[in-house]
């Protein structure tokens, strides 16, 4: 189905609601789209067969309107690829809060998981290490971040909104926020059951090894190792830094400076693909080094445009919606698709190789990241693969003759306009 009104959750639920009243006066001749399949309701039952007289939870119902009803090309069993930070328990303490989405919530991402989190001015989150490979985005304000490397050599610098950082896993690093209001950032893992909560915090290592050790270790008088703290820190308040080359200075100037770079202007660089539907901005290991095994892209898709049909050859795909509203429907094969509705602070997923297709739906710009374990950024545009073939291949598969498959863009376009 077509209409415009298609993926208005308003429209749709009035629509839905008179549905009754409609269908017994005889009004009602809309192509109404089924849940499933169109061999199993027959033409005249449709409307009603979408009714829903029932309970319904309007709120989630209204946000869902391509769960709530699907256009009828979807099918099959797919596995959910959303979830949103909105429904994740908030960890809040002293000095900001964080919450996180991960295989535990998404079972289909094995690959990626995130975190949320927001640190006031001055507040920390600890010092620390992991397992896993960290990827962050700045979603508003600032930070200073630290990370260490095995030749001694340390990076400090500061991010703003816009701006991404990548931590090798097991490099020790701290995030601290800064004037005025500290930071909320999305941080991107490359394990799909890593924890937030499950890292190498200082505080916890140090309660958990024998004082007798800590003396020897870091040479501290009783006096100072009982001044240490006695539960783990996490996230807390702390004092603002002065400058980042005070920073920098204090800690043994350019001799001791890391000759890598953890973090890059994302927002702020020119587009890579660009055109009216809107624009990306792709950052993988070829233009930000340090990111050697999380590639991104950032998307934005103009009112009414659509991410066009693509696929990734070598990564499934973890997204998180910055702003706007939009829909995706990934093709899994054997006949199985499914399409889901998103939202601002949500999360999506598409397995590696599956088909898939992302429409603006709202009102508003739509902003999105992309995320793949992967050293590298790749995609295939379907488009461009079909203007690739002799046009007869093309006439034999899709029953278009050689001018009329002219219509089809021939390059990749990334966003196609309304
Ligand atoms: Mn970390
Ligand atoms: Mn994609």
């Amino acid at each position: 189905m077509a209409s415009e009104t298609t993926h208005d959750p308003l429209n749709r639920r009035s629509f839905l609601g008179a549905a009754a009243a409609a269908i017994s006066a005889g009004a009602f001749a809309a192509p109404f789209a089924m849940a499933q399949s169109k061999t199993v309701i027959s033409k005249g039952e449709q409307n009603h067969s979408a009714s829903n007289p029932g309970p319904i939870n309007k709120s989630i119902a209204n946000q869902n309107p391509s769960s709530e009803l699907p256009p009828e090309e979807d099918h099959g069993d797919v596995s959910p690829f959303w979830y949103s930070f909105d429904l994740s328990h908030r960890r809040v303490q002293d000095g900001g809060w964080t919450r996180q989405v991960t295989e535990k919530d998404l079972p289909i991402s094995k690959d990626l998981a995130g975190v949320n989190m927001r640190l006031t001015a001055g507040s920390y989150r600890e010092l620390h290490w992991h397992t896993a490979n960290e990827w962050a985005f700045m979603l508003y304000g600032s930070a200073r971040v630290t990370v260490l490397n095995p030749d001694g050599t340390i990076f400090i610098g500061d991010v703003a909104k816009g701006d991404l950082w990548y931590f090798p896993a097991g490099f020790p690093h701290s995030i601290q926020g800064l004037g005025p209001d500290g930071c909320e950032f999305l941080l991107v893992f490359d394990e799909g059951s890593f924890s937030e909560y499950q890292t190498f915090l200082l505080s916890d290592w140090l309660i958990h090894t024998p004082k007798e050790i800590i003396r020897k270790n870091m040479h501290l008088t009783d006096a100072q190792v009982a001044k240490l703290p006695d539960d783990e820190e996490y996230i807390f308040p702390g004092h603002i830094p002065g400058s980042l080359e005070d920073d920098k200075r204090a800690v043994g100037g350019s001799a001791v400076e890391s000759k890598v770079s953890y973090t890059f202007r994302m927002e702020a660089m020119q587009p890579t693909e660009t055109n009216s539907g809107g624009d990306a901005r792709i950052v993988d290991a070829s233009v930000f080094p340090a990111s050697k095994n999380i590639a991104s892209a950032l998307v934005t898709l103009k009112p009414g445009a659509v991410r066009e049909l693509h696929w990734h050859p070598q990564a499934s795909e973890w997204q998180y919606y910055i702003q706007g509203s939009g829909r995706m429907t990934v093709f899994a094969s054997a006949g199985k698709a499914r399409t889901m509705t998103f939202n601002a602070n949500d999360v999506g997923f598409i397995p590696a190789v599956a088909g898939h297709y992302i429409e603006n739906t709202g009102t508003e710009d739509l902003i999105f990241l992309e995320l793949f374990k992967s050293s590298y950024y790749a995609d295939f545009s379907l488009n461009q693969w079909i203007r690739r073939l002799p046009p007869n291949m093309i006439q034999d598969h899709l029953h278009l003759d050689s001018t009329e498959t002219k219509s089809i863009p021939a390059e990749k376009l990334v966003t196609i306009a309304k």
